[in-house]
């Protein structure tokens, strides 16, 4: 429309200018955020182009697929508006990670797409950067690009992660066969415990086992050692975000098969061993709070000794929990073989 491209040439002569008057963008100036604070992000990837162009590129390796995956945090449903924002950038980094570790690939690069609240905080942004810098260096991805808006709505944070994986060779959640083992990497139920000790809960644990289960829960460790190693052993994997009788279940019902486990076997931190001695009543937390990021797997028989070494190797935890059955859906087993009855699963937004 004519009349709309006259206004916004008088209104803005420049890009920068736009910045300034778009009701879409903080009023820092997107592009100085992005210059000040992500291109150095970007720096050592060179399809990132500095963060100046209107895309990345990707090099397509021979014999390799791309894993792509999108994982979104909104201010006050996943974060809280006084957390750390170093905090909340790992989080959103990390959740995306897992989801690339527990496909079997290895992470490479990811895109930022931030939505500021008018009036954006600039030390917010640059607290934010830090926290993505200590951790892109860590599990080696790199920013390659996104996009940054304003909004009258909560601060908003969608990340995109790339990984590489031998080609057709994915993990998915629909590769489980009867008579697989079921596992599950590191421990479960720590972050659903610690959610409950940053609400003032567990006080009869003490304070090194609080803050490691709070700590479990304000920070995933996305297993990206791990979930390449899978490839060509487990069947089917997931990463447990939802619960893992949740995350089963999408595991069992993308199989179409079933799963039975055993609660007496599931892997425990001695910080949720505790909280289970003094209330019992915790196994409901344990068996469907979610964000634990472990890797849940199933594998045949075949691939036990293999496990074991990779177990050995990477000084993780891989624990059988249960197997692969016919019917649907999941069971789980008491200590003294009655099943549990549980009414959810896990987490779910709608
Ligand atoms: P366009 O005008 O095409 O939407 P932008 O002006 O939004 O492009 O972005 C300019 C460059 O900055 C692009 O390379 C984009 O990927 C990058 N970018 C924008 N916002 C972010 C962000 N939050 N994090 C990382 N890169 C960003
Ligand atoms: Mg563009």
């Amino acid at each position: 429309m004519a009349s709309l491209i006259a206004s916004r040439a008088a209104f803005a002569p420049t890009k920068s200018t736009v910045s300034r008057v778009s009701p879409k963008t903080p009023q820092a100036g997107e592009f100085e955020l992005i210059a000040r604070y992500f291109a150095p992000l970007a720096r050592g990837f060179p399809g990132a182009v500095g963060l100046l162009d209107d895309a990345a590129y990707l090099k397509a390796e021979p014999g390799k697929d791309l894993v792509v995956t999108s994982d979104a945090l909104v201010e006050g449903v996943h974060f809280l508006p006084d957390d750390p924002p170093e905090l909340v950038a790992r989080k959103a980094l990390r959740v995306n990670l897992s989801d690339v570790a527990a496909k079997g690939a290895v992470p490479i690069a990811y895109l930022l797409d931030l939505v500021l609240p008018w009036g954006c905080d600039e030390p917010w942004v640059a607290r934010f950067a830090a926290g993505l810098g200590t951790d892109q260096t860590e599990f080696g991805a790199s920013l390659i690009g996104g996009d940054t808006a304003a909004t009258p709505g909560p601060l908003t944070i969608a990340i995109t992660a790339f990984g590489h994986v031998e080609s057709g060779k994915m993990l998915r959640r629909g590769g489980a066969k009867l008579g697989d083992d079921i596992y599950v990497s590191g421990s479960v139920g720590d972050a659903a415990l610690g959610l409950l000790v940053c609400r003032g809960g567990l006080g009869n644990l003490n304070a090194a086992q609080r803050s490691f289960l709070a700590d479990r829960y304000r920070l995933p460790r996305p297993r990206t050692t791990l979930g390449p190693r899978l490839v060509d052993l487990a069947h089917a994997a997931i990463d447990v975000s939802d619960g893992l009788v949740a995350d089963l279940g999408h595991i069992c019902d993308t199989s179409a098969v079933g799963a039975e486990i055993d609660e007496t076997l599931i892997p425990l931190s001695n910080a949720a061993r505790a909280a289970l001695k003094a209330d019992g009543s915790h196994i409901v937390s344990i068996l469907t709070g979610g964000d634990d990021y472990e890797i849940l797997f199933t594998a045949p028989a075949a691939a036990a000794d293999a496990l074991a070494d990779i177990s050995r190797a990477l000084d993780l935890d891989l624990t059988r929990i249960g197997l692969i059955k016919g019917g649907r859906g999941v069971v789980v087993k008491r200590a003294d073989g009655t099943t549990r009855d549980l009414e959810r699963g896990g987490w779910q937004h709608f």
